[in-house]
């Protein structure tokens, strides 16, 4: 459905839990976010149930995430659900890919359309003190089992402005494989408020300067606010998903479910409502649908990143949130 803006609302991104094996600096605190418990947690009847009345709102696309979505059980059973629904076209993944090896046969099988893997460098100790975990091989190997299983991958890579972030070992891993590299903005949310802002301009730059000449793509990959570039000498796109120096919100596509159940139309503003206590409630699809579309029609503007005092804004870490 068209929120007030006219913006047309289809992609919902589901947050399947707020637990996570890494503590990423910008994300987590290194204690890890005090975890909600277990019956706090939307049970995966109830996420399958308000993606039955989100698909009556208009919603086609689903994204999976977190904390981080694989530590959850049983999940490749819950994207196999939503890929057989009526109305889902597309059902993906954001995960940081240690548990990938394990688990993606299971997610090709239930006919997963995409994954995006998380990585902010190729740095081994650099890694240790962003994730504070000492991972990086097992990322790896999530990358590559994720590209051997053909499932059309992405890593999304966040420049933080920490010495020896090398983005251009990042770009390329889009030199010899077809794998899409996107760098997204650091948003001031969360811990995100700690680090230096390194903005697409600036990246741009460098790219030219380390692999030559780059183009805007002719081709919108995706379903998100990601714009690309082709790069001589890169298989892959490199993308931007450049929220604070070319803010997207006038096209923004999608809403928010928390691990909790509650539907957020705004990354920036805690405003939205609790679909947990409603369906505990014993609420119908019909007043889910209604409360649900009331969201979505006040979806706000935009995002107000670089203003003070903002009013209801979110006060929750991005691995509750699911990013
Ligand atoms: N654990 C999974 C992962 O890392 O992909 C899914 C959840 S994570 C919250 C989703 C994405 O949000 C990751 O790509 C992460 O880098 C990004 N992220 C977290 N905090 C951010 C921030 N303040 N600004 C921009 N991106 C952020
Ligand atoms: Fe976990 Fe993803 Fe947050 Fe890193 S960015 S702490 S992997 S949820």
């Amino acid at each position: 459905m068209k929120d007030e803006f006219e913006r047309n609302i289809d992609y919902l991104r589901i947050s399947v839990t707020d637990r996570c094996n890494l503590r990423c600096v910008y994300c987590m605190p290194k204690e890890g976010v005090v975890c909600a418990s277990h019956d706090d947690i939307l049970r995966y009847d109830e996420i399958l149930q308000i993606c039955r009345c989100m698909t009556r709102l208009g919603i086609k696309k689903i994204k999976l995430t977190g904390g981080e979505p694989l530590v959850r059980k049983n999940l490749p059973w819950l994207a196999a659900r939503l890929k057989e629904m009526p109305g889902i076209e597309k059902v993906t993944l954001t995960t940081n890919g240690i548990l990938l090896p394990l688990y993606v046969d299971e997610l090709k099988k239930a006919g997963l359309d995409g994954i995006n893997i998380s990585l902010d460098t190729l740095d081994e100790r650099l890694f240790s003190r962003i994730t504070r975990r000492d991972m990086l091989r097992e990322v790896k190997a999530g990358i590559d089992a994720a590209y051997e299983s053909g499932i059309p991958l992405k890593i999304n890579c966040v420049p933080l402005g920490m010495p020896g972030q090398d983005l251009m070992e990042i770009a390329a891993l889009a030199r010899d494989r077809n794998i899409h590299v996107r760098f997204i903005e650091m948003m001031p949310i969360g811990y995100g408020k700690n680090f230096a802002f390194q903005g697409e301009d600036e990246i741009l730059q460098t790219l030219r300067s380390s692999f030559g000449p780059v183009y805007p793509a002719a081709d919108h990959l995706g379903s998100g606010p990601c714009h690309y570039y082709t790069v001589e000498g890169l298989k892959g796109k490199i993308g931007f998903i450049s929220a604070i120096s070319h803010k997207f919100c006038g096209s923004c596509n999608r809403i928010r479910l928390t691990s909790q159940g509650f539907l957020k139309a705004c990354l920036q503003y805690e405003t939205g409502c609790d679909l947990r206590e409603l369906i505990r409630g014993g609420a119908s699809d019909e007043e889910i649908c209604r409360i649900a579309g009331q969201v979505i029609l006040n979806k706000p503007k935009g995002h107000q990143f670089l203003e003070k005092g903002i009013r209801q804004e979110e006060s929750h870490s991005m691995a509750q949130i699911g990013g």
